[in-house]
């Protein structure tokens, strides 16, 4: 038995080597890939819940490595974050992202997710000036997405610039609602305009009675204080008609589209429907 554990620890340990070595190598490899445009956007709608209209897009930013193919964002951002190559390639998804959205028709909006690094690294404020001055998109249109670990630290500071932003008529949307532990407190504080429920609270609807009243509470919760609530990973038609039910305003997910390249959703907006 004994020797049987030590031989699955020596199995375990070469795999943690093995990932190591693994992540050494991409982290390499994200060094010069902007200059090699390798990144690209890919466009996610967000769908009126009234209508099924389409009322902006979410941006989810690719990775089309030479040989590893499309590597996703969960696998690259933490190791662009850990080194500081978010810092110029966040800069640029903002920046692509205002002057795509540029040329869509003027009601629509664009979501942004932005890393607690670029907060605590990078003048977010002076980024996002240039890039809306630059593209024309009027700041109205832009959305930044920003999940609660963004308050881990120098609470003060990001609360100021968020304030600043929102100064500015960006918007503000509190991603990932109800992972954390205190997105209440956050909620008091900074001044997000919308709420995106995350798609683990979606995910067992209509079926899970727990979720449906959270839903419902967070619903009642964001319109009370005059915010737009939006579920995201709707996959069926029973999580959208629940979602509609408990009076959510927008919906988010493989339903209405996965994300897709700027080409096609240009041609996704001029759809009348979604479903
Ligand atoms: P997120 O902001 O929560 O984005 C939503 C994720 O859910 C996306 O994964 C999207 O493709 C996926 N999704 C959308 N609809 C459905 C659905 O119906 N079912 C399921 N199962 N999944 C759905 P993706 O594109 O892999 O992105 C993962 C995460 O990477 C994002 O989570 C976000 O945190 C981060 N990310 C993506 N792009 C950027 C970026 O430009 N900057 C930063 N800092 N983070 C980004
Ligand atoms: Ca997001
Ligand atoms: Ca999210
Ligand atoms: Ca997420």
């Amino acid at each position: 038995m004994k020797q049987e554990g030590g031989r699955s620890f020596r199995f375990y340990e070469a795999q943690m080597d093995e990932q190591i070595e693994e992540c050494r190598a991409l982290t390499g490899e994200l060094r010069g890939a902007l200059e090699r445009r390798e990144f690209i956007l890919h466009f996610q709608p967000l769908v009126s819940a009234r209508a099924a209209t389409i009322e902006g897009f979410e941006v989810l930013l690719r990775w089309q490595h030479p040989t590893r193919g499309l590597v996703p964002p969960d696998e690259f951002i933490p190791l662009a974050e850990q080194s500081g190559a978010i810092i110029p390639l966040g800069q640029w998804v903002i920046r692509e992202a205002c002057r795509i959205a540029a040329a869509w028709p003027s009601k629509l909006t664009v979501a942004v997710n932005l890393s607690p690094i670029q907060f605590r690294h990078s003048d977010v404020v002076a980024i996002v000036r240039d890039a809306l001055q630059e593209s024309g998109l009027a700041a109205e249109r832009l959305e930044l997405e920003i999940t609660e670990s963004v308050f881990l630290e120098a609470t003060q500071e990001i609360l100021d610039i968020l304030r600043t932003l929102r100064g500015m008529g960006v918007s503000l949307s509190l991603d990932d609602f109800g992972t954390g532990y205190s997105s209440l407190s956050y909620l008091r504080r900074a001044p997000f305009t919308k709420i995106k429920i995350d798609r683990n609270f979606v995910r067992d609807l209509p079926d899970a009675k727990t979720d449906v009243a959270i839903v419902r509470a967070v619903v009642q919760l964001g319109t009370s204080l005059g915010m737009t609530v939006t579920a995201e990973g709707v996959e069926t038609l029973a999580q959208q008609t629940c979602l509609a039910e408990q009076g959510c305003h927008q919906f988010q997910g493989y339903l209405y589209s996965r994300p897709v390249p700027a080409d096609e959703a240009e041609a996704l907006i001029r759809k009348p429907r979604l479903n």
